[in-house]
């Protein structure tokens, strides 16, 4: 399911633009900001409640569904009575708990879609909390966006996915509809297409995408958005993979691999194991001479000979770090105990 629309509601002839242009694409629910969230007074905040007029004109002149963003109850009491399809609840209101239960309050026993945005740090409890406020609230047509997570490092992206959390979410709510916001994850617009395929490839259920007539000229995520004709490129292009395939040497096939991938599983472990008491032996003899656990300059060593050798493997160094980051924690750990038993 493709939503597609501006960042900001701008003027009645810019979502027409946008809506029209929409039309013959497979975009079913228009979207568009009345009230923006920014992150610093100063910038452009919405144009406010005449904005759900100009959805109702959208919805009116070209059968498209609705959906904006609500952050209060105010919000919600307009955007009810302006009969707006689907809502949803941003990143910068699902992390707070009593915004999040001020909107329940508002919507319950609404049966309109809500849609809940990840909060904007790295927690899933907190997702999955604001969803559990509405549910308790008797709202059932729930889903979530995936639109990345804030950090203080620069990165690629303007909220780092994260993949592992809407994964984990997926997990534990196989049916809670879950969509992919790649404009805010990105916020690039040449980043979309790849977002959109990899949500895809991990059987994400729809992509919100932040789609206006003259994204360059956008009051707000003017480098985020895209033309309507690049919308109808990028859905156009991505391939929807089944989960499962009928055939018995596909399946023979996979089996066979699979098989191959447990053992090794099985077999790193062992060995991760064998390390272990090797690390033990270690702590053991440190604690007979009295000596510290920690030897930075020995870790860095492992570190750096164990990166240039994971690049000969074809591993990334993110990835060999993070490994060795968590055996060398786990060795920590082992060792803490033995120099800490009477
Ligand atoms: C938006 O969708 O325009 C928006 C403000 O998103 P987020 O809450 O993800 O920042
Ligand atoms: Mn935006």
């Amino acid at each position: 399911m493709v939503i597609a629309g501006p960042c900001s509601a701008e003027t009645e002839a810019q979502m027409l633009d946008a809506a029209f242009q929409l039309k013959d694409s497979n975009t079913s629910i228009f979207r568009a900001g009345i009230w923006k969230p920014r992150t610093r007074p100063g910038n452009f905040e919405g144009v406010g409640a005449i904005g759900l007029k100009w959805l109702q004109t959208v919805k009116c002149e070209t059968g498209l569904q609705t959906a904006t963003e609500v952050a209060n109850a105010n919000h919600v009491e307009l955007a009810l009575e302006h009969d707006v399809d689907v809502l949803w609840i941003g990143a910068r209101t699902s992390v707070n708990p009593f915004m999040v239960q001020e909107l329940a309050n508002a919507l319950a026993g609404t049966d309109k879609p809500i849609l809940v945005k990840n909060p904007v740090n790295p927690d899933l409890a907190l997702w999955l909390g604001a969803v559990e406020r509405l549910h308790k609230a008797n709202i059932h047509k729930l889903g979530v966006i995936h639109r990345g997570f804030s950090t203080y490092d620069k990165s690629n992206y303007r909220n780092k996915p994260e993949w592992q959390i809407p994964i984990e979410l997926q997990n534990q709510f196989p049916d809670l509809p879950l969509f992919v916001d790649p404009s805010h994850i990105g916020g690039r617009r040449d980043l979309i297409l790849e977002l959109c395929q990899k949500a895809l490839d991990l059987n994400y259920d729809g992509m919100m995408i932040e789609t206006h007539p003259t994204p360059e000229k956008a009051w707000s995520d003017a480098e985020q958005q895209v033309t309507p004709e690049r919308l109808k490129e990028i859905t156009g292009s991505l391939i929807v993979r089944d989960q499962t395939a009928e055939g018995e040497v596909f399946n023979n096939t996979l089996e066979k691999y699979r098989t191959q991938i447990d053992s090794f599983d099985d077999q790193l472990l062992q060995v991760i194991g064998q390390r272990m008491s090797i690390v033990e032996e270690i702590g053991f003899l440190k604690k007979s001479q009295n000596v510290a656990v920690l030897q930075n300059s020995r870790w860095h060593d492992i570190l750096k000979k164990m990166v240039d050798q994971g690049e000969k493997e074809n591993l990334s160094a993110e990835f060999v770090t993070k490994i060795f980051q968590a055996i060398h924690q786990e060795s920590i750990n082992h060792q803490e105990r033995i120099m800490n038993q009477q």
